[in-house]
């Protein structure tokens, strides 16, 4: 009888047993990593290094739904650093956007206004309602660029008419698709905001780059609102997590969110580690970035190639129709390089771990598919003449290079 159970315990952990890696696994990582230095679709995909991974395998290991002391250390340091009583760690910039938003608004009916363009507005699955039961109200920035402070005033609902949704949190985004918010401009919507008793949340996900290009500091980038989301997974290549920061009563309350949302975490303690080495060694490199960024921008600009919107700091969106090219020809020849580039359309976005070759490989390309086009007659004076006035603003839009079906 004790043979049988044990033989068939034996049998259930040969079933339950797995070796992740194959034969060629080394290789395997070794070609993704080179590929994630000739990828433009996002900083998201830039990887944790083996030191990264050295550094962070010290942290402690407490579960941190009891508090975590790695967790803590770094809430701790988050909350110093944006000149907040509280932070907290959090699995996602999408979950902190929403968790924030979530703690802000208490009893519908509410609205929140935001940039059309914003994350929180276009690439959350609408979260907010589902999550919130809140209105967005979603204003298209009147100069192109970033919101105004009469932008918010003509388009925020206060008051108590019950026909509408009135606006309870202003949210802004800094930086939206890799541009600047002038912090000026942020400061009279946080005067008006707060004058009129709304609360103020920024999506920083990628306020790193500000302060990176700008020197101003993060706890000034911050002060302006009651509550940011800063991330650690994008440009700063730690590989999970994001903070959130604000008042303590607000950070208690935010908490208990993200255990009811189920992002109560437990030994976590060594992405807490990822990401104190990637504000101690990546961010001092964003300006490296920015510099590779405008490289790509000039590079473009000098082919003829429209730039919609410009590279401020990682990012750079692109119009190729006025050399003749279409996204698709771009991104289907980049495939077939040697050494293939990924690229999906409008945005090109650079990271710490983009190589300055793959910039310089991606212009002769596009440089090669121009002078293709000018050989098969396309006439660029020609088409600009036709476009006169015409002003393309997909700088908004994740343009996808998808070749249409004949
Ligand atoms: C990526 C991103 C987020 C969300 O982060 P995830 O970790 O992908 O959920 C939020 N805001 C902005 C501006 C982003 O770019």
């Amino acid at each position: 009888m004790a043979t049988d159970i044990q033989a068939r315990r034996a049998q259930v952990a040969d079933e339950v047993k797995f070796d992740i890696f194959t034969e060629t696994h080394d290789l395997d990582v070794e070609k993704q990593i080179r590929q994630i230095t000739r990828c433009f679709i996002s900083d998201t995909i830039t990887v944790p290094t083996k030191e990264m991974y050295a550094y962070a395998a010290r942290a402690s290991v407490g579960d941190d739904v009891y508090h975590e002391p790695s967790t803590l250390a770094l809430e701790a340091h988050m909350a110093r650093l944006t000149g907040k009583e509280a932070a907290l760690f959090m699995p996602s910039g999408t979950m902190s956007n929403q968790i924030a938003l979530r703690t802000h608004l208490k009893q519908p009916p509410y609205s929140v206004l935001c940039d059309a363009r914003a994350h929180i507005n276009k690439y959350e699955a609408g979260g907010t309602a589902f999550h919130s039961g809140a209105h967005t109200i979603p204003v298209p920035p009147s100069n192109g660029r970033h919101l105004t402070l009469r932008d918010v005033e003509a388009n925020v609902v206060l008051g108590y008419d019950v026909h509408s949704a009135p606006t309870e949190v202003v949210s802004l985004e800094n930086t939206l698709n890799g541009t600047i918010f002038p912090q000026e401009e942020i400061v009279a919507i946080s005067d008006f905001a707060h004058n009129k008793g709304l609360k103020m949340h920024l999506d920083g996900a990628r306020i790193w780059h500000v302060a990176a290009s700008t020197g101003t500091t993060i706890k000034e980038l911050c002060a302006p609102f009651d509550s940011v989301s800063l991330c650690f997974s994008k440009g700063l290549g730690a590989p999970v997590g994001s903070c959130l920061v604000g008042s303590k009563e607000y950070i208690a309350k935010a908490r208990w969110f993200r255990k009811l949302f189920g992002g109560g975490m437990r030994q976590i303690g060594i992405l807490a580690a990822s990401a104190a080495y990637a504000l101690t060694h990546n961010f001092p490199r964003l300006v490296d970035v920015h510099e590779l960024t405008l490289r790509l921008e000039q590079g473009l600009r000098n082919i003829g190639v429209e730039i919609t919107s410009p590279g401020e700091t990682c990012m750079v969106f692109y119009d190729p129709s006025s050399v003749g090219v279409e996204y698709w020809e771009i991104v289907d020849r980049a495939s077939k390089l040697p050494e293939p580039i990924v690229v999906s359309g409008s945005r090109l976005v650079v990271h710490i771990q983009t190589s300055p070759a793959a910039v310089d490989d991606f212009l002769q390309l596009v440089r090669d598919l121009a002078e293709e086009k000018k050989r098969a007659g396309f006439d660029a004076a020609q088409y600009k003449a036709q476009a006169n006035g015409h002003v393309r603003t997909n700088h908004d839009i994740y343009v996808r290079g998808v070749k249409p079906k004949p």
